[in-house]
């Protein structure tokens, strides 16, 4: 593995993101409030988690859970390792890259 500065935070996507993102080893976890996927990221390879209860919590997504498929994809998932990045903003996290799930893998 590289230096883990290796990319800049910017915000950016590419379509091959999702796909990188399911291809490496991930998790889905469905709790009680909220599904977490766990994973690598796609851009900066960083162990990352994401709680959808955050998008949730701001309306973005109605409560759902992993066991059921999802009629209303594709779910916005964003990077959110805890390495430093340079250039990131106080209020952000991870290395600036999003990307989303057509359904959650099962
Ligand atoms: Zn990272
Ligand atoms: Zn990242």
């Amino acid at each position: 593995m590289t230096a883990p500065d290796e990319h800049w935070f910017e915000e950016i996507s590419d379509p091959g993101f999702a796909g990188l993102f399911i291809s490496q080893e991930h998790r889905v976890l469905d709790t009680r409030g909220s599904v977490v996927v766990s994973g690598h990221c796609p851009r900066c390879s960083h162990p990352m988690t994401f709680d959808y209860s955050k998008l949730v919590h701001k309306g973005i997504l109605p409560r759902f859970k992993a066991s059921k498929p999802i009629a209303k994809g594709p779910l916005p998932m964003y990077c959110t390792c805890r390495f430093e990045h340079r250039d990131r903003p106080d209020d952000e996290e991870g290395c600036g890259a999003f990307w989303s799930l057509e359904v959650l893998p099962q």
